[in-house]
């Protein structure tokens, strides 16, 4: 933090007093990432054409994934089945999903139900698209009549940032940080 923290009165306030005990010996030490949306473009791994993921949090603990999804115009993220709920906040651009008539829009929030199936797609009018989702449990890649043609859960996604960090100088470690 760049700007003055508020100073407590010269008092014993209470309100202003940390709390004093130690934290749970098994909680997991906390992340803070300064830019979600990077400024080194290495940190960008590349899914499919004109679709990159930023990894914020790999929960290998809970089997969820919190990260930064970018679309570039023209832009197909392959159709999938989401056991478990998601939850998005659009940072820029817009998107929408072949199954659905809304399109989601910059600053907008996104809920996806458990059972939900679709297709996310950015239009050729929009450059790009950023945002930020939650991920619990697995995408389930299908095709349109539903039958499953692979996966990815948290530990697939840990496998694909190691192996690109890896190669763009970054490092295969780089991606720890991110793990609880
Ligand atoms: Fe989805």
């Amino acid at each position: 933090m760049t700007t003055a923290e508020p100073r407590a009165p010269q008092s014993l306030d209470e309100r202003w007093q940390p709390y004093r005990k130690p934290q749970p010996a098994e909680s997991n030490p906390e992340l803070v990432i300064a830019s979600a949306v990077p400024e080194d473009e290495r940190v960008w791994v590349p899914i499919e054409e004109n679709v990159w993921f930023r990894p914020l949090l790999l929960s290998a603990s809970s089997g969820y994934w919190m990260s930064v999804l970018k679309v570039r115009r023209a832009g197909v993220l392959s159709r999938h089945r989401h056991p478990q709920p998601v939850h998005g906040y659009v940072i820029k651009g817009s998107w929408r999903y072949l199954e659905h008539d809304w399109v989601a829009r910059e600053g907008g929030y996104v809920y996806e139900a458990p059972g939900e199936t679709h297709t996310l797609v950015v239009d050729p009018d929009v450059e790009e698209m950023i945002t930020l989702f939650q991920v619990n449990g697995t995408m389930i890649y299908v095709d349109p009549d539903g039958n499953v043609t692979g996966y990815d859960d948290v530990f697939t996604r840990i496998d694909k940032c190691r192996a690109y960090y890896a190669s763009t100088g970054l490092g295969a470690g780089y991606v720890d940080q991110l793990i609880r």
